[in-house]
């Protein structure tokens, strides 16, 4: 496997970013994670201006145009000659001397790496997961502006751990209100009578999937509102589901011990699933 580091390709055993860089030593930088199909990479456009609003957010300005970047992630994939892939671009702070001030950096680092990538939950596709509600809360006043995609996620690997303890595959996040807010690393859904609901984004990342299944919807007849949700209706949901750049969309058959609809994954998401399939066979950046 090849990594781009800085305007170069390094073998994998090869690739090495010093540890005075500050997306190491404080988390400091940005990241995306993007999914290519058949070669071609999905929704390239829309990961690369959300890389770059996530600079933005944290006053990192990229050493590299928008275009310039999309052509490194095209270029990681044909390098590893990658038809079905997860790509990983990475934009950190840089190297610079202890000390969290960003001034110690001179130069932002950029990097991308990709690997194989297949379903990622198996089995789960057909059966559901199980999810557990965590005591981790999103968007509190000290936490860090949710669609901020940063180098810091310990915030939903807290959540994961805490999920995996309780016998859960995922972790479902509230804010710090008691509202749904999202999964450790996806986007949530619930279908009531015939129409599915899903919160806004000001407390969950403004996920891609979540653009693609919102205009699957459209065109499978479903009805769909953005409204603030809660506990009480993610438990009396006849379906919920969740959707992200490395699960896709997964459906969730139980929740803090309780079965979501029948337990099995329902009649929206059996349809979402060939439509989805469709799109992401059709469409892409070579
Ligand atoms: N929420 C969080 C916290 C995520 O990390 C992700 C994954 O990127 C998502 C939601 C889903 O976003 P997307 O569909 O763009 O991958």
């Amino acid at each position: 496997m090849f990594v781009y580091i800085d305007g170069k390709f390094f073998p994998e055993n090869e690739a090495k970013v010093s540890i005075f860089d500050h997306g190491f030593l404080y988390g400091d930088g940005v990241f995306e994670g993007i999914r290519a199909y058949n070669g071609r990479v999905f929704r390239l456009a829309e990961h690369v201006d959300r890389l770059f609003d996530s600079a933005k957010a944290i006053d990192l300005v990229p050493p590299v145009t928008k275009e310039e970047m999309a052509e490194i992630i095209k270029e990681t994939l044909r390098k590893n000659n990658l038809k079905n892939a997860y790509i990983r671009p990475i934009i950190s702070r840089g190297v610079g001397s202890m000390g969290l001030d960003p001034h110690r950096c001179a130069k932002p680092s950029v990097i991308c790496a990709a690997t194989e990538w297949g379903a990622m939950y198996g089995d789960l596709y057909e059966t559901g997961l199980t999810a557990v509600t965590v005591c981790v809360r999103r968007n509190t006043p000290d936490s860090l502006p949710p669609n901020i995609k940063s180098l810091n996620y310990l915030n939903n690997i807290l959540g994961k751990i805490e999920a995996n303890y309780k016998g859960g595959d995922e972790a479902i996040f509230l804010d710090r209100t008691g509202k749904l807010a999202e999964g450790s690393g996806d986007n949530i859904y619930l279908v009531k009578n015939g129409k599915l609901y899903t919160p806004p984004t000001i407390n969950n990342l403004k996920g891609i999937t979540r653009q693609v299944l919102l205009e699957l919807l459209d065109k499978i007849g479903v009805p769909y509102e953005v409204c603030e949700l809660g506990l009480f209706d993610l438990y009396t949901a006849d379906e919920v589901m969740v959707t992200g750049t490395a699960a896709e969309i997964c459906a969730i058959t139980k929740i803090d011990g309780r079965v979501i609809g029948n337990g099995k994954p329902g009649a929206v998401y059996r349809k979402l699933i060939p439509a989805f399939q469709e799109v992401t066979k059709n469409e892409g950046d070579a």
